[in-house]
C-alpha cells in the first residue's frame, strides 16, 4: 500500500469501517510511514473533538442542520449527532477549513441565540403584544373615533404609513383603542376591535413577506394577487398579508377560516 491509498482509507479506519484485510494492510503502512501515522492521529483527534463538542452542545437540531446545510457540508437530512459528525468527517481533508468554521459556529451560534432575547420573527412577537394587551400590560389609547385613532398612529410613525383598517361593524365588532409598539426597532401600529364576544387586533408595520412565520399555511388570492399566511398559537388565530411594503397581521379568537375571510374581504387588490 502506498501513501495515497493509505490516506483514502484513514477516515474509514478511524470510523472502524474497514474489513480485516484492509485494516491490517493500512496498519502495516502506518507502522512504516510516520507521515501517514501522523495524519491518522490527527484524524482520530478531530473525530474525538467533534464528538465531544457535539455532545456538549444543546443547539436545536434544526439550527445544527441549518448550519451544516448552509455551508454545503450536509446536502441531506441529518438525523443524529453521530450521523452528521461522521458524514462531515468523510469530507475531510478537503473541507477541513470549512469544518473548523462549522465547529466555531456550533459553539457560537447557540450563545448568540440565547443572548438575543427578541430575535423571534416579528409576526410571533405580535402575538405576544396581543397577550400583553389582553393581560392589561399594555394600555390602549381609547378611540374617540377611528379617524382620530388613525391620525394619532400615523403621526407616531411620521406619516410613513397608516394603520390598515377593517370594517367589522356588520359583525358588531368595532375599534375600541390602539397603541404604538416597537419590536426590533420597527414601529408597529396596533388597533383593537371588540364586540360580540370577539376580539380582533390589527398590527400594521413596514416589512416584507420574510416577516411571515415559516410554519404558516399559505393561500393565494388570485384575483387580488395577495398571499395570505394563516397561523395560530395558544388558541389565537392570525393571518398575515402584505399590501405593497405594508404588512398587516390580524390576530383574533374567531375561527381561523372566518378570520381569513375578514383579511381577504378587506384587502386591496
Ligand atoms: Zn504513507
Amino acid at each position: 500500500m502506498n501513501c495515497e491509498e493509505a490516506r483514502e482509507l484513514i477516515t474509514a479506519l478511524v470510523d472502524g469501517e474497514l474489513t480485516q484485510v484492509e485494516r491490517s494492510s493500512i496498519e502495516t503502512h502506518l507502522d512504516d510511514c510516520p507521515r501517514c501515522q501522523s495524519a491518522y492521529e490527527q484524524e482520530r483527534a478531530l473525530k474525538k473533538e467533534i464528538n465531544r463538542v457535539a455532545l456538549s452542545i444543546s443547539a436545536p437540531a434544526d439550527l445544527k442542520r441549518k448550519i451544516l446545510t448552509d455551508h454545503g457540508i450536509l446536502p441531506v437530512e441529518a438525523e443524529s449527532l453521530s450521523g452528521w459528525s461522521k458524514f462531515a468527517l468523510n469530507f475531510h481533508p478537503f473541507l477541513r477549513p470549512a469544518f473548523g468554521l462549522v465547529l466555531v459556529l456550533l459553539v457560537l451560534l447557540p450563545i448568540i441565540y440565547l443572548v438575543r432575547p427578541h430575535s423571534q420573527p416579528i409576526s410571533l412577537a405580535a402575538l405576544e403584544i396581543q397577550e400583553k394587551i389582553a393581560g392589561g400590560e399594555i394600555s390602549l389609547r381609547k378611540a374617540t373615533s377611528q379617524n382620530e385613532l388613525r391620525d394619532w398612529q400615523t403621526r407616531a410613525v411620521d406619516g410613513n404609513f397608516a394603520p390598515m383598517e377593517y370594517d367589522l361593524y356588520s359583525m358588531h365588532v368595532q375599534p375600541v383603542g390602539g397603541a404604538v409598539q416597537e419590536i426590533n426597532g420597527r414601529k408597529i401600529l396596533v388597533t383593537v376591535y371588540t364586540g360580540n364576544n370577539m376580539s380582533v387586533t390589527c398590527f400594521t408595520f413596514l416589512g416584507t413577506e420574510e416577516d411571515a412565520p415559516k410554519n404558516a399555511t399559505t393561500s393565494f388570492d388570485t384575483a387580488k394577487k395577495i398571499k395570505f399566511y394563516a397561523f395560530s398559537k395558544d388558541g389565537l388565530n392570525a393571518v398575515f398579508h402584505r399590501e405593497g411594503d405594508i404588512i398587516c397581521i390580524l390576530v383574533s379568537n374567531m375561527p381561523a377560516q372566518e378570520l381569513l375571510d375578514v383579511a381577504r374581504g378587506s384587502s386591496r387588490a
